[in-house]
């Protein structure tokens, strides 16, 4: 008699509705990932919680699995932005929301920061513009930006414009501070939540600064990285999925989906996490 392999649960525990820089409704979202298979999803907008019930609710009637995230922005050494996933938080958490409503109250300032250094390389009106992509007027970013630089016809995509303008080093990046990583493992661990370092391929930093952070972030009690990111290539996993084994951190899965015809990988469409590796929904469910 033949064993059945078990099929991993298709979790995506990373993606962006409307409320910060995705294109869709959490209900949209939650509709999308349960079309595409999804069995286990969290909703992890950007500094922000208030798309989680509408996500929950419609998760709940399709009778998919959710679980409350956000996504934390945190600035860490010289001059380098993270991102840290809290996954299982507490919407109803008065500290997270207070602390998640401070950071959000940086961005209005950096976003006119962002179109005066854009007015300087000839890119126009990109405040107002950006404003007409967004939803919460809290949570105005560089993907907002793009959006309109790329209608402007200034790019042909969202990508080039991050290329040419808006990445590091690029004349309409605008440094800014957002949180330090100790104050958001203190908000997602006081809202019950287990934290995870988003997308690790992606930081512009050296391997040994990377090392650092990982040994950090572990001492400072945070418990996952996401092994699989849309943003990862095939190597990346392995990469990362070796540091998650070396430093005993449990694996998380997530798309980092923001739109149709925006992200490379779309809801649920991610490979199963590599062999080996303790998944995080493992304490999440
Ligand atoms: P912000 O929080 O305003 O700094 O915006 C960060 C967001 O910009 C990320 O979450 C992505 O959605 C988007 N982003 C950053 N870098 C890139 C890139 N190279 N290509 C496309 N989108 C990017
Ligand atoms: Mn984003
Ligand atoms: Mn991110
Ligand atoms: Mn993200």
């Amino acid at each position: 008699m033949s064993v059945m392999p078990n099929t991993p649960l298709n979790a995506d525990l990373h993606c962006h509705s409307r409320v910060s820089d995705g294109l869709l409704a959490p209900a949209e979202l939650a509709r999308r990932a349960h079309a595409n298979g999804v069995e286990l999803l969290s909703l992890t907008d950007h500094d922000e919680l208030a798309g989680l019930a509408e996500a929950r609710a419609v998760a709940e009637e399709l009778g998919m699995r959710f679980v409350d995230g956000v996504e934390v922005s945190v600035s860490w050494g010289d001059d380098a932005t993270l991102h840290i996933v809290g996954l299982g938080i507490d919407p109803a958490n008065i500290t997270l929301s207070e602390g998640l409503a401070q950071l959000r109250s940086g961005r209005d300032s950096r976003a006119m920061l962002m179109a005066s250094e854009l007015d300087k390389v000839g890119i126009h009106g990109s405040y107002a513009g950006a404003l007409r992509y967004v939803s919460n007027p809290a949570l105005v970013g560089r993907s907002h930006f793009a959006r309109y630089i790329v209608e402007a016809g200034h790019a042909k995509d969202v990508k080039s414009v991050f290329d040419h303008w808006l990445a590091k080093d690029k004349p309409g990046y605008v440094s800014h501070h957002w949180t330090t990583l100790e104050t958001a493992l203190s908000w997602i661990h006081g809202a019950g939540g287990v934290a995870v370092i988003a997308h690790p391929g992606r930081y512009r930093i050296s391997k040994k600064e990377l090392r650092r952070l990982l040994g950090e972030f572990r001492d400072m009690g945070g418990e996952g990285i996401e092994v699989l990111s849309g943003s990862h290539s095939a190597d990346e996993i392995l990469e990362i999925a070796r540091y998650a084994r070396e430093f005993g951190f449990l694996a998380s899965r997530g798309s980092d989906f923001h739109g149709p015809g925006e992200s490379r990988i779309d809801l649920g469409k991610l490979p199963p996490l590599p062999d080996g590796l303790t998944p995080v929904w493992q304490k999440l469910l």
